[in-house]
């Protein structure tokens, strides 16, 4: 079966869509998404109603904790403290119960999710190095954990004790060896390469293929704007950083 993993859509529907479309036309049967649903960009209500329409597997993030919760901001940068308090107007009640009953934490069928690291989901820490995928895969029990968090891809490999990792397009999974994935951003890439981003596990061919998706990017910043959003938010999606 080929599954689309999705990650941090933060409320880019028009990426989402797109990603959508591009995997169905690959042929994935089954969705998952691995938080971060909401914050940043201007469709969150959307992006929550596709999810949950879809039904699609998924895990908390931290935005969507911000947004579902109520939080308190003061110790955020005041950019993206501005896009939590505005997704959290954008939520029905219901939606946040939703989000707020995610699971930092998920199996699905024979690999792990998870939206930042294994070693402290709760944490929110960044896995941008070999030492911190180290301490990620020593709570990792199945072979394969995809997680977002970062949005940059990088896949991490661990055999034998010893942690491999960098950035990749295309990961063939052997026997014995443990794979930490990030799958990189569908709604605001970091990467330098504005395409949304997503992955295809096929699990009868044991592949992990990263994919990368042109959408409307015009359409998303215009949506941004016209919200009163800051504006920085809708630059940085031109640029995909
Ligand atoms: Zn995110």
């Amino acid at each position: 079966m080929k599954y689309a993993i999705l990650s941090d859509i933060h409320a880019n529907i028009d990426a989402l869509e797109s990603v959508l479309a591009h995997a169905r036309t690959e042929g994935c049967e089954q969705f998952v998404c691995l938080g971060d649903v909401v914050g940043y960009n201007a469709n969150p209500a959307e992006c929550v109603a596709k999810i949950r329409e879809m039904e699609m597997p998924c895990i908390l993030g931290n935005h969507d904790e911000y947004s579902a919760k109520d939080i308190d901001l003061s110790s955020f940068n005041p950019v993206a403290a501005e896009a939590v308090e505005w997704t959290r107007q954008q939520l029905t009640p219901e939606d946040r119960q939703w989000l707020a009953a995610l699971r930092y934490v998920r199996l699905v069928d024979s690999f792990t999710i998870v939206h930042a690291t294994m070693d402290g989901p709760r944490q929110w820490g960044y896995v941008q190095d070999k030492m911190a995928a180290a301490a990620s895969f020593t709570y990792q029990s199945t072979p394969i954990c995809f997680h977002g968090h970062t949005h940059v891809p990088l896949a991490f490999m661990s055999e034998g004790g010893k942690v491999h990792g960098g950035t990749y397009n295309c990961v063939q999974v052997e026997q014995g060896k443990k794979y930490f994935i990030n799958v990189g951003s569908v709604g605001q890439p970091r990467d330098s390469d504005p395409r949304a981003a997503y992955v295809i596990y096929d699990d009868t061919e044991k592949r992990i293929d990263l994919q990368r998706v042109e959408y409307d990017i015009e359409s998303a910043q215009a949506k941004i704007r016209a919200a009163g959003l800051p504006d920085r938010l809708a630059e940085r999606l031109a640029l995909g950083r």
